[in-house]
Parts: structure tokens; sequence; C-alpha cells
């Protein structure tokens, strides 16, 4: 039997082998309804992607556009999208559609479904809310996954785990605001970020590849990876590729034995 045809209650968990119908587009009347009135939290990946094609730095990005939080069991920090006026609509839907389509938050991707860890999925709606699911056209899970760019996020998630789901980790949700604060950068602001790491003393407590400083310098995906090594380092103490500088080590023991001195 297919998803569609069973109620929301028996329907249980779907994978990436079952089978759902599905279409939406202009001329579907409903068309652009989810988008407004709705709870959007965005990926790390979706901030850049989202400010590149509009143009904007990630941190102008974040203050037009977007609402931080903090998860209440984690203290982690969280970024929402706003709505905008008393429809409350997404700031980026037209009559034609999205117009940053091709930057569209994860969450857009994946509806009319919903996962909590990519592998098991159910629907987010039904099918008086979103007609599209009345259609006959069929997917299943993986297929929508492919279609959607969805597998884009795979890896990404697998490796800030153990940062954004911290509650596996860390016995006490975090509340220092500077850690949260570095957290959200690391994760949220790749210009905020790239800036830290170019422009501060970073490069002169870290002796990092010329590789890796050339790919991050320009690439946020690359950016990333390294912001999720760091955020392990500085949260975990656990080193992958960040190495103290020597000569910064030897200076800091110098420090620290003069002041036992004086
Ligand atoms: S509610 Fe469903 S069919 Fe309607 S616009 Fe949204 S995704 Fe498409
Ligand atoms: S980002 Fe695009 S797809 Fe997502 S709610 Fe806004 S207009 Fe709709």
């Amino acid at each position: 039997m297919r998803a569609n045809d069973r109620p929301a209650a028996e329907d249980g968990l779907m994978t990436w082998d079952d089978t759902f119908r599905f279409r939406c587009g202009p001329g579907i009347e409903c068309f652009n309804s989810c988008c407004r009135d709705v709870t959007i939290f965005l990926n790390p990946l979706d901030v850049g992607r989202m400010s590149r094609a509009l143009g904007l730095s990630s941190t102008v990005f974040l203050g037009r556009y977007t609402t931080r939080l903090a998860a209440e069991s984690t203290g982690v920090p969280a970024v929402v999208l706003n709505m905008q006026g008393d429809g409350k609509t997404c700031p980026f839907v037209t009559e034609k559609g999205c117009k940053i389509y091709e930057a569209r938050p994860y969450s857009c991707r994946l509806y009319p479904l919903d996962t909590e860890n990519g592998i098991e999925y159910t629907f987010i709606t039904d099918s008086e809310t979103c007609l599209g699911l009345k259609d006959s056209r069929e997917w299943t899970v993986e297929t929508w996954r492919l279609d959607q760019g969805l597998v884009f996020y795979d890896d990404m998630d697998h490796q800030l785990k153990d940062v954004m789901k911290s509650e596996e980790v860390w016995e006490a949700p975090i509340r220092d605001p500077r850690m949260q604060d570095m957290i959200y950068m690391a994760l949220y602001d790749p210009d905020r970020f790239r800036e830290f790491v170019f422009e501060s003393t970073f490069l002169q407590k870290f002796d990092i590849d010329e590789d890796i400083l050339e790919k991050i310098r320009e690439d946020d995906v690359a950016l990333l990876y390294f912001a999720a090594e760091w955020l392990r380092f500085a949260l975990f103490g656990k080193r992958a590729f960040l190495k103290f500088d020597k000569e910064f080590l030897e200076r800091k023991k110098k420090e620290v034995l003069q002041k036992k001195r004086s």
C-alpha cells in the first residue's frame, strides 16, 4: 500500500524505499500556502546559500531575516527564518513561487516530509492541506531526497552531530553567552567566522595547512567543515587538523613561567 493511502496515525515511519505520491507547482490550488505562518529552522548550510543567493553577507542576512534562539535543553544556538506582516509570510515567496528556489532551506526541500534522523521519514502535513499529496506522481523517499538535493546535507549533518546534539555529549546545557556566540558564529555566520580566522590572532595560534586556508578563504562549505573541526576542538578538545603553532606555544610557556616567577 502506498504511504498516502494510509491515515497519518497508522502511517508510522517511512524509510528510503517507501513510496508516496506528490506533486507541487504553480496551478495547484494551494500553491504558496505552505510558505506562510510556518516555523522554519535554518540548517547551517542554508545561511551561506541563502545569503549568497540574495547577494548579502551572512551577517546582514542573519540580522535582516532571522531570529536567533537557543535550544532550551542544550543551550545550542538555532536560527529561525522571520515571517513578515499580518499574513506571516515568508519574505522570499512571490506569485511565481520561491524567489530563492535554488537556495531554499533544508526544511522547504524536505516538505511535505519530515525526519529527525535522516533515515526515518513521516508526513508533516496531510492531503487536505497540501493538495499535492493527491497527485499521482510517485516517489520513493530516496528519489525525493535526490530530487530535492537533500543528500547534500547528509555529510555535514553527520559532521555537526556532536556539536548540535550536544545533549548526547554534555550533561549540562550551554549557558555561557560567549560560548553560545562562538558556536553561533562558527555554524551560522560564515562571513564573521572567516573574518575571525583570517583577521584575528587565530592563525598565530594555530598552524593550519596552506591548502586548507586556500579552500576556506572562498568556500562556505569548506569553511563549515573547518568550523565543525574547530568547534570539536574548542568544545571537546578533539583535534583533527588543528595544531597549535609551535612558536605560539613556546611564547605562552615563557609567559606562564615568567608569571610564576614574579
Ligand atoms: S501545500 Fe503542498 S502542494 Fe500546496 S504549495 Fe505547499 S507543498 Fe505545494
Ligand atoms: S524559503 Fe522559499 S520555499 Fe521556503 S518558505 Fe520561503 S518562499 Fe517558501
